[in-house]
């Protein structure tokens, strides 16, 4: 509220003024990225990043089919056809064996997903992007603080794309960034963010005048909400650090190893224990041991059903624990049916769109 109030006291609450330039500054010192731009939300950023990578109908853009719409729909925006990978066996991430057999002379892009915040295989995917000198896009929409290595994610590929919407672990309500790690794009990045017009430059004092200069959008977040995202970073320790808490506190639990404990400690997790037993679903569930890695976004079982995985919903939702799945694997959606006759095999994007769960985990979630 605090910084809200200041930023209305600043007398200037549209796009790129002070609590803008600290949360971009933030972000470049933190992780190192080059130059990072607010957005509106990864949506916006997703499409920044095509009309930078100046995607043309026709052209070819790799992705996983396990993935939210906006990573297909940016692309699809500026004429893309759009190809789809099958998720892994053992993640959601895509599966990066399976990349080079979709590589055409059309293809012109790859973007990677890191689901859950769990890095996809970058050495991999960067080794096939080079040789075939095809442009990487990460969709970091749910990576903010998590790395491959020392690496950050988003500033791996030529351009990254993070969320800041509520659902995420940093938020604004609605918001994003794009970050640019290939110093090419970083001018005609800036005139894009700004409707096309280089005005970034100009109230820098490198113009005298701005005018129209290329197409672009209005992709700038206001002060209000870059303000409300600055109080989130100043506690971005905190914030991450409770999520672990949560996480570890699920980990312990689904694993086996800590029930009893974890039941006595909390009445929270008793329900889950109530749910399971009562839906005989323990032999059911399926624990990913490799999650979301390093940054804690969402802790997720995958049912050996979609059968199973209802029962526990509905087990749950029973108790007041709202428990939720969400993407379906995007080949088989009805907007894609309607433009492309892609109909191959994607048997773990399946998998995941049926089988897959995410448990409640957000700060304020207690014992
Ligand atoms: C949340 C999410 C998006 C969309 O983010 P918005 O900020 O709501 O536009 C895109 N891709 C992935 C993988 C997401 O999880």
């Amino acid at each position: 509220m605090t910084y809200i109030q200041d930023a209305i006291n600043r007398g200037k609450i549209s796009g790129n003024g002070h609590y803008t330039h600290l949360c971009q500054d933030f972000f470049e010192k933190r992780y190192g990225f080059q130059k990072c731009l607010l957005t509106t939300s990864c949506t916006d950023a997703l499409e920044m990043a095509a009309i930078l990578l100046d995607i043309q109908p026709g052209d070819e853009v790799i992705m996983p089919a396990f993935t939210y719409v906006s990573t297909a729909n940016a692309f699809v925006l500026r004429g893309a056809k759009i190809v789809f990978v099958d998720s892994k066996s053992d993640h959601p991430n895509m599966d990066e064996t399976r990349i080079e057999e979709l590589i055409t002379p059309n293809t012109k892009a790859i973007v990677v997903v890191h689901y859950a915040g769990k890095a996809c295989e970058m050495d991999a995917i960067m080794e096939i992007a080079e040789r075939h000198d095809l442009f990487l896009v990460e969709d970091a929409a749910q990576a903010i603080d998590s790395f491959d290595g020392e690496k950050p994610l988003g500033g791996i590929g030529h351009l990254g794309c993070f969320s800041f919407h509520e659902t995420k672990n940093i938020q604004c309500g609605e918001g994003g960034m794009l970050t640019i790690n290939d110093p090419q794009f970083i001018q005609r990045a800036e005139i894009i963010w700004e409707k096309g017009t280089d005005r970034a430059a100009f109230f820098r004092g490198e113009k005298n005048k701005y005018g129209w200069v290329d197409i672009g959008s209005s992709f700038l977040p206001s002060e209000l909400n870059a303000a409300y995202l600055w109080a989130q970073l100043e506690n971005l320790d905190s914030i991450q650090e409770r999520r672990k808490t949560i996480w570890e506190d699920y980990y312990h639990f689904f694993i086996h190893s800590d029930r009893e404990a974890s039941i006595l400690q909390s009445t929270y997790l008793n329900q889950f224990q109530e749910v399971l037993e009562q839906e005989s679903l323990w032999d059911s569930i399926h624990v990913p041991a490799i999650q979301s890695s390093s940054n804690a976004h969402a802790f997720y079982l995958v049912f050996d059903s979609q059968a199973s995985r209802t029962r526990f919903i509905e087990g749950m939702l029973a108790k007041g624990i709202l428990c939720i799945f969400h993407y379906q694997n995007l080949q088989n959606s009805e907007y894609y049916q309607s433009i492309s006759s892609d109909q191959r095999p994607l048997p773990n994007a399946d998998k995941y769109a049926d089988c897959l769960v995410r448990l409640p985990l957000f700060y304020e979630l207690g014992k």
